[in-house]
């Protein structure tokens, strides 16, 4: 496929399986991203149907109404089967097809295995992951919809909250979101068939629970988790150290001695 008919190439690609994963677990930082003037696009694996009191059509358009209260021009459903979703050659074919397709710089994976809720996330963690690697391989174009290879050169996680077990990544880091928490909270809102008004009453609680926690450990009102397979590369040690902001109340000493330190 020539690039000139592909579509313009994003940034970031966020991917999880249902529409309204990506808006709960990283909602804020897409939009976020997008503020910052980065291209950003959501890739729902599946439709999320059936549920109980959903279809087609009205998820269709919640999750429209989700992509519009954050801002991300891009959203594609990758048509994967719901609730039996399994990672498989075709799954991968179909995702990492959008990754060649799109030629992201960065692609966010939905990850873990989450008890309780549906089977698909901890799959379709395992489709991206697996897409990823696929996106660039050679002689297979066919597999691909004819699109050229790929190499997707950084692959990001967002956990999923409610996972089973308590991992150890080699390096995690927080993105602040105080200044988009409410367009998250406003998307995750406008899944009404998903979240009748006390369901999200708790999901929100839930939501700014969490966010609150995470932020706090690096002095933010609100923060989104993310982690990576690798150590965190750090070409400058004082912006890493620095982009946090340390304590979110910090002690302000007494200014008697005019000087105010940071610690001690
Ligand atoms: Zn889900």
């Amino acid at each position: 496929m020539a690039e000139d008919a592909l579509p313009e190439r994003l940034d970031v690609i966020a991917v999880a399986p249902h529409p309204d994963d990506l808006e709960i677990l990283c909602g804020g930082t897409l939009a976020k991203l997008v503020k910052q003037g980065y291209k950003v696009g959501i890739f729902d694996l599946t439709s999320g149907e059936p549920t109980p009191r959903g279809s087609l059509e009205t998820r269709k358009a919640e999750a429209e109404a989700a992509r519009a209260a954050l801002g991300v021009p891009v959203r594609v459903n990758v048509d994967l089967p719901n609730r039996v979703l399994m990672d498989g050659p075709e799954a991968r074919y179909a995702l990492a097809t959008q990754f060649r397709k799109y030629r992201p710089n960065i692609v966010i994976v939905a990850a873990g295995r989450t008890p309780g809720a549906s089977p698909d996330h901890l799959q379709g963690g395992l489709i991206g992951e697996a897409a990823r690697f696929y996106s660039q391989l050679t002689k297979w174009n066919d597999r691909f919809a004819g699109t050229e290879p790929y190499r997707v050169p950084h692959l990001v996680y967002v956990p999923f909250p409610f996972e089973a077990e308590q991992r150890s990544w080699h390096s995690q880091f927080v993105v602040d979101i105080s200044d988009t928490i409410d367009q998250k909270v406003a998307a995750v809102r406008a899944y009404g068939s998903q979240f009748d008004p006390a369901r999200f009453a708790r999901v929100e609680h839930m939501i700014r629970s969490t966010n609150g926690f995470h932020g706090a450990r690096c002095g933010y009102l609100y923060g989104e988790l993310f982690a990576l397979p690798t150590p965190v590369g750090a070409p400058d040690l004082v912006q890493v150290v620095c982009g946090s902001k340390g304590a979110l109340a910090p002690v302000v000493l007494p200014a008697a001695s005019g000087v105010v330190s940071g610690n001690g």
